[in-house]
């Protein structure tokens, strides 16, 4: 019944635990798991930068350490998948995390999709992280598990 799973992560403690889950799921049902970080552009453009226009060679090399940090903590998913025995997959999209979530749950067919209850956000007291609520709002059937911070 499980057969994919996709995991989200935002290299967050939290995250961290959701992936920990989701490997011990995947080992336990015989899952295939796709290990997903988002670089979320409009975050650092919008929020920290008060201008529309603003230059690519500005945005560029921020997105590209953006990226080097997602894939380093990625590689140490990967690298707990491989202990344990799960077949794993990378991959780091760009854009909105909720849109990019649900997109690639979509396209890779995933039967469930495994992610925090929080993310990198210093707002603790939350009662939910925004990327998880609007996952969990999104026009979808596939079913999602929240792990608990
Ligand atoms: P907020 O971002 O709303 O201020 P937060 O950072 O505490 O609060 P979320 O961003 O919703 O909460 O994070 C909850 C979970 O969503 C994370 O544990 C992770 O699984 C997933 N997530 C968050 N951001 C991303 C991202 N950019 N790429 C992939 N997964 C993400
Ligand atoms: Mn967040």
């Amino acid at each position: 019944m499980i057969s994919k799973i996709l995991v989200a992560t935002d290299g967050s403690e939290t995250a961290w635990k959701s992936i920990e889950y989701a490997v011990a799921l995947a080992k336990q049902t015989g899952a295939t798991i796709t290990l997903l970080s988002v670089i979320d552009k409009g975050f650092f453009v919008t929020r920290s930068i008060p201008s529309v226009a603003t230059p690519t060679h500005l945005i560029e090399p921020i997105e590209d350490y953006l990226r080097q940090v997602a894939e380093a903590h990625i590689e140490e998913a990967e690298k707990l998948c491989k202990k344990k025995g799960v077949q794993s997959k990378k991959v780091i999209r760009s854009g909105h995390p909720v849109e990019e979530i649900i997109k690639e749950a979509e396209e890779s067919k995933v039967d469930l999709i495994v992610m925090g209850s929080h993310g990198r956000s210093a707002i603790k007291a939350a009662f939910l992280g925004s990327v998880t609520f609007g996952t969990i709002h999104k026009d979808t059937k596939i079913p999602l598990l929240i792990v608990r911070k």
